[in-house]
């Protein structure tokens, strides 16, 4: 790849103002692709889970407003044809990277479709590289990205939801397309830089990072991990520079 891959946008579609807002500063950094979840894989059930398929409607009204491409997520086999209609790349929850008769249907009837695979939480590499051929061996020729967003380790839940393993990144990074989620490693929006950082100098080829419309903006979902747009212009500067320091 030759220029970073980035992703951004809000945890969760939750309307159409805040989404179109958020998307317009992006672009305006030159952000291509819009992030955002519609249906959600909440830990508890008492969780907003996303707007569904209204979430996918305002998705489109935003890339049709402002060009942007579009990143969300599909939860389950029965929802691939209505997600696919609206994704330019189709996403793989953490949490179904296991989930092999999703893989395997993606890889089936979404065969030319971008996909972003996120690592499970708790997945070691073998089970990733499993998880990879699944897409491929089932017909899965289009771009696939693979996303490092942090794993379970002794540390969780003391100053972070999850470690961001850099070494998976430096690992991978000769043989896949692999990009880093700082966001859900941090958990809390002041650490987000700083693994943002420690991604792209581990080779990562992108990242994918949650913002929020304004400061006074609480997402209903990772609102801890949600940084202003002001902020993740001050990273995208710094990791373009970083990665032009190290990779160019
Ligand atoms: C997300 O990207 O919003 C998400 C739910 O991430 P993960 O699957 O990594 O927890
Ligand atoms: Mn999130």
């Amino acid at each position: 790849m030759k220029d970073l891959m980035l992703i951004a946008g809000p945890c969760t579609i939750e309307t159409l103002e805040k989404t179109l807002s958020i998307a317009k500063k992006l672009k305006s950094l030159g952000i291509e692709y819009l992030r955002g979840g519609a249906f959600k894989p909440r830990t508890e059930p008492e969780s907003f889970q996303g707007l569904g398929e209204k979430g996918l409607k305002i998705l489109k009204e935003v890339k049709e407003k402002t060009g942007m491409k579009i990143v969300t997520e599909v939860m389950g086999p029965e929802e691939i044809e209505l997600v696919m209609q609206y994704a330019d790349i189709l996403q793989i929850g953490s949490r179904n990277m296991h989930n092999y008769d999703l893989l395997k249907k993606i890889g089936k009837k979404a065969s030319n479709k971008d996909v972003l695979l996120k690592r499970g939480m708790s997945a070691t590499k073998k089970e990733l590289l499993g998880s990879i051929r699944y897409l491929k061996q089932y017909g899965h020729i289009g771009r696939l990205y693979i996303c490092e967003r942090g794993i379970r380790t002794f540390s969780n839940g003391e100053y972070d939801r999850f470690t961001l393993d850099v070494s998976l990144i430096a690992d991978l990074k000769d043989s896949y397309d692999i990009i880093v989620d700082p966001s859900h490693a941090a958990g809390k929006s002041s650490l987000v830089e700083y693994l943002a950082y420690s991604g792209i100098a581990a080779g990562a080829k992108g990242f994918m990072i949650e913002v929020k419309a304004n400061e006074e903006d609480i997402p209903k979902c990772d609102a801890n991990q949600a940084i202003t747009i002001e902020k993740f212009a001050e990273i995208l500067r710094k990791c373009k520079e970083l990665h032009k320091k190290l990779y160019k």
